[in-house]
């Protein structure tokens, strides 16, 4: 773990732009790169992934400057079924990535709760992917990252979730600042489809032969897409 003093916060980057200017998170990414860089660091990261199609670039990337764990923390997920191939295809996507490019990306899978999702989502069902319920989606899986990054001792904790083209980067960055306010872990912004990142990870899911999914992840996202389930998968 790197000292204190020595792990940039985002948000003083953040305090000396132009209030007006729309910010790109990459940009803010790049400016603490160029700063582990100009110090010879190389923080530890721990990144939430929800399944291995956008950790593939993510990881690609951030592998050059910095040492990084997956972790996998997903109860949204539906039916558990899903939840179990997709925990499966990202440990073995990481596995196969630190064989053919030599490097060494931890995975942690957190527990499975699907209640605890169910319980917070309540009332936000009927939303459609993008409102609400998406937002305290996001926010519960980041508060975990943030938690266990805080327990296990790493400098910075993230989200590859803004490599998705369907997801709102601008809302994620945010919620991130906040929740580093309630720990003591500094949040990584960044936006990951950005620098070609989206097209690169449609690339790497082909040369790594990554299953992709049809549907984000939930039991409403899915049947808005007409994902019929069996019986006992409600
Ligand atoms: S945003 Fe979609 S594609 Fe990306 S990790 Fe999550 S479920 Fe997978
Ligand atoms: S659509 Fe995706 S991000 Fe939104 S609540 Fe469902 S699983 Fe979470």
């Amino acid at each position: 773990m790197l000292d204190e003093k020595d792990i940039k916060d985002a948000k003083d980057i953040l305090s000396r732009m132009n209030p007006n200017q729309k910010i790109n998170y990459h940009t803010i990414l790049t400016k603490l790169i160029s700063d582990w860089k100009s110090r010879e660091l190389r923080p530890k990261i721990l990144l939430h992934s929800c399944c291995a199609p956008c950790s593939t670039y993510t990881l690609e990337f951030m592998t050059q400057y910095a040492d990084v764990t997956i972790l996998f923390a997903n109860s949204n997920i539906h039916p558990e079924a899903e939840y179990r191939k997709r925990a499966l295809v990202q440990k073995e996507f990481i596995e196969e990535f630190n064989k053919r490019t030599g490097n060494n990306v931890g995975f942690i899978e957190d527990e499975y709760k699907p209640v605890d999702f169910f319980r917070k989502v309540r009332g936000l069902e009927r939303e459609k992917e993008g409102g609400a319920r998406c937002t305290v989606c996001f926010q519960m899986r980041l508060d975990i990252v943030a938690r266990r990054a805080q327990e296990l001792g790493y400098d910075y904790f993230g989200s590859a979730l803004t490599l998705s083209p369907k997801k709102n980067s601008e809302l994620i960055n945010n919620i991130g600042l906040e929740v580093q306010e309630i720990f003591d872990v500094k949040y990584l912004p960044s936006d990951f489809k950005k620098n070609n990142g989206y097209s690169r990870s449609v690339e790497m899911c082909k040369e790594y032969d990554v299953y992709r999914q049809c549907y984000c992840g939930c039991v409403f996202a899915a049947m808005d897409q007409g994902i019929k389930f069996e019986k006992n998968e409600i």
